[in-house]
């Protein structure tokens, strides 16, 4: 692990535009406070991704970019869900966060300190271990949830039995699974708060995968009242989802899986096996076996009572260039920014870009002009295998990619989805997202982020040639073997050169060369190379690239193996059959004679090919629509 400088020793004594510098403090009031040309606060899914972002750019030496952070972990929280649904472990979704900041040679230097004040007039943020200044800040120290508005839920998660639990925190994110297994009979009840959240569809995620965990135990029917297992979502919201498009579409699901729905109940106490919900002017009580609480969550108090944030305590940003709407060196992203859409890590990989190019834009004397647009997304798991994908902007006006670029409707919960949340996001976000290369629905960008457009002066270090060397032809390298001193060469009767060089002085351990080596023969007709006595053919054979195919072994299998592989392939269609052949050591094609997939599930399974099919060439698809849409503007 890469050691880290704790703090930037010297102060910056100006600032790149001299517009900024004339209405900001100084830092150098403070001579030996430490001090950063970049400041972030919160090294979690928006800190990373725009502190390599800044990296990249190649604009910052080492230890001008701070990221204030007390936690020694990061987790990736939409894993949660899936930890949940007992698709992953929470052990597997954690990395040391300085491991993650370790690849930046030093330019990023992580403080494990707490911010406990901002000071924006001076330029300052206080920590419980001192000061440090900036010159430009980026608040992304998130939101955190709010246990104790929910009386009685803070003890109830801790005791084991309580039948209570939440996907909202590493801590319990792990308690759900187990309870919806063991769950045969009873009520469950899944709520949702009123207000914002962290990833709004997270509490109906967790719903339909457990009602699809009881349904495939045969503990479903189509209603609540036949089914050994009610299902009740209670929620503070209005709708099931913001966006009309998808909650319509929710709705119907909704309806033909027979779950209780109750719109504006917000969930504030617990008592024992009873959960009180403020519905309308009153209080409504519903016994439960099962509770899954999503928490009410907020902006931090510090960053709330700070300064910089608005009413509601978010940092007060453009929701366009996300610059604070009165200090033009404080910058704001992810769930601590007042931006008005849904708080997710798909939106943050729209806004980082339009934040790291305003601010370099700004540092180069400029203004902010590029706006993002409110992009977020939401993959709405309904059943194990299935997944809806919810993509919108500003205004919850959908914003589909695969609408786009293949004409597929989104509503429609796909298996292609699923992979893209079960295996391709949770893998995207470390090895690129938050090294600041993945760019969500625009995909990778491996270019360096720079200003919008170069100044005066970046442009003449940016220049290309002088008119002379444009003149020139272009140089070539020069052919090695014209040089080599040990090099004959031969006219060919064709017009063609032969060229021979030395051959090495031994035959290689496994030549099978027909002739041995041969000194190159200064003045020999092309005819008299050729004319060798063939060699006597003792060299060994090389050994075979491939180790000998052995015969597949006859799987020995007993009764009880395959009754295994039967529950597992009924409990869960989406197991391939490869899987299961590797995990009891025998052939594919055995597990699909032993257990076959039902027709249906075939069916479905080559219509999901199909599409996947249809999606081959995603590059060309896309940038042929990029060219039709710019067309249209034209
Ligand atoms: C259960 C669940 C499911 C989700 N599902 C999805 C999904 O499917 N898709 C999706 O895109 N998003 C999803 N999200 C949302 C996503 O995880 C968040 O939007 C994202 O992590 C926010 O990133 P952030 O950087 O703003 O905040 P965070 O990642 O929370 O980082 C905040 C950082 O600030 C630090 N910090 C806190 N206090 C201080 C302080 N005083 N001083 C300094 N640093 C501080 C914290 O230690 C933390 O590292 C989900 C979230 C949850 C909880």
């Amino acid at each position: 692990m890469a050691s880290f400088r704790l703090a930037l020793a010297r102060p910056r004594a100006s600032l790149a535009a001299p517009s900024l510098a004339r209405t900001l403090a100084t830092p150098a009031a403070v001579p030996h406070r430490p001090s950063h040309r970049v400041l972030i606060l919160g090294g979690g899914a928006a800190g990373q991704a725009i502190a390599h972002q800044l990296t990249r750019s190649g604009r910052f030496a080492a230890g001008e970019i701070g990221v204030i952070d007390p936690s020694s972990t990061h987790d990736y929280q939409p894993g949660w869900t899936l930890v949940g649904g007992g698709l992953k472990q929470k052990e597997e979704l954690r990395r040391p966060l300085a491991d993650l900041l370790a690849d930046t040679a030093g330019v990023v230097s992580l403080l494990p300190h707490t911010v406990t004040g901002l000071k924006p007039e001076s330029n300052v943020v206080q920590t419980e271990s001192g000061e440090v200044g900036y010159e430009h800040l980026v608040v992304a120290a998130g939101i955190d949830c709010k246990w104790d508005k929910v009386e009685g839920l803070a003890e109830a998660l801790k005791v084991q039995g309580s039948g209570v639990s939440s996907i909202y925190s590493y801590d319990t994110c792990d308690k759900l699974f187990p309870q919806i297994d063991q769950l045969k009979k009873g009520k469950a009840v899944f709520t949702q708060p009123a207000g914002i959240i962290k990833c709004a569809g997270a509490p109906q995620k967790a719903m339909w995968l457990a009602e699809d965990h009881w349904r495939s135990h045969s503990l479903r029917r189509t209603n609540n009242a036949d089914s050994p297992v009610s299902v009740t979502f209670a929620s503070g919201m209005p709708s099931l989802f913001s966006v009309p498009k998808y909650s319509a579409a929710l709705d119907v699901i909704r309806e033909e899986r027979g779950v209780e729905k109750l719109l504006q109940h917000n969930l504030i106490r617990i008592d024992g096996r009873k959960a009180v919900f403020a519905a309308g002017e009153g209080e409504v009580t519903l016994d439960f076996d099962l509770l899954h609480v999503a928490p009410p969550q907020g902006p931090r108090e510090v960053f709330a009572k700070s300064a910089l944030a608005d009413a509601a305590g978010y940092i007060e940003v453009n929701s366009g260039t996300l610059q604070h709407v009165k200090h033009k060196n404080v910058w704001a992203a992810g769930d601590a920014s007042s931006l008005p859409t849904s708080k997710t890590v798909a939106a943050i990989t729209a806004q980082a870009p339009v934040l790291v190019e305003n601010l370099l834009s700004v540092i180069d004397g400029k203004e902010a002009a590029t706006t993002y647009d409110g992009y977020t997304s939401c993959p709405l798991l309904t059943s194990y295998g299935k997944v809806m994908l919810a993509e919108f902007k500003y205004g919850l006006e959908p914003k589909e990619t695969f609408t786009r670029l293949f004409g597929i409707d989104q509503t429609v919960p796909r298996r292609a989805f699923y992979h893209l949340k079960k295996d391709f996001f949770p893998s995207v976000y470390y090895s690129s997202f938050i090294k600041g290369t993945w760019q969500g629905p625009k995909g990778w960008s491996l270019s360096a982020p720079s200003a919008r457009s170069f100044s005066s002066s970046a442009r003449r270090s940016f220049s290309t040639s002088s008119a002379a060397a444009r003149d020139q032809p272009a140089r070539r390298p020069r052919d090695p073997l014209a040089t080599s001193p040990h090099a004959v060469r031969h006219a060919l009767p064709s017009g063609e050169t032969l060229i021979v060089r030395a051959p090495p002085t031994a035959g290689t351990p496994h030549s099978i060369a027909d002739f041995g080596a041969r000194p190159a023969q200064p003045g020999a007709s092309a005819g008299e190379l050729f004319n060798v006595a063939p060699h006597a053919g003792t060299g060994v054979l090389p050994p075979p690239i491939r180790a000998p195919k052995v015969a597949a072994k006859e799987p020995e299998l007993n009764e009880q193996e395959i009754t295994e592989i039967r529950r597992l392939r009924a409990a869960d269609p989406t197991l391939s059959a490869r899987a299961l052949a590797k995990r009891f050591s025998c052939s594919a094609t055995f597990i699909q004679i032993v257990a076959p997939l039902p027709k249906t599930v075939r069916r479905e399974l080559e219509a999901e090919r199909s599409l996947f099919d249809d999606s081959m060439g995603f590059n060309k698809r896309k940038a042929s629509v990029e060219r039709q849409e710019r067309r249209a503007l034209w």
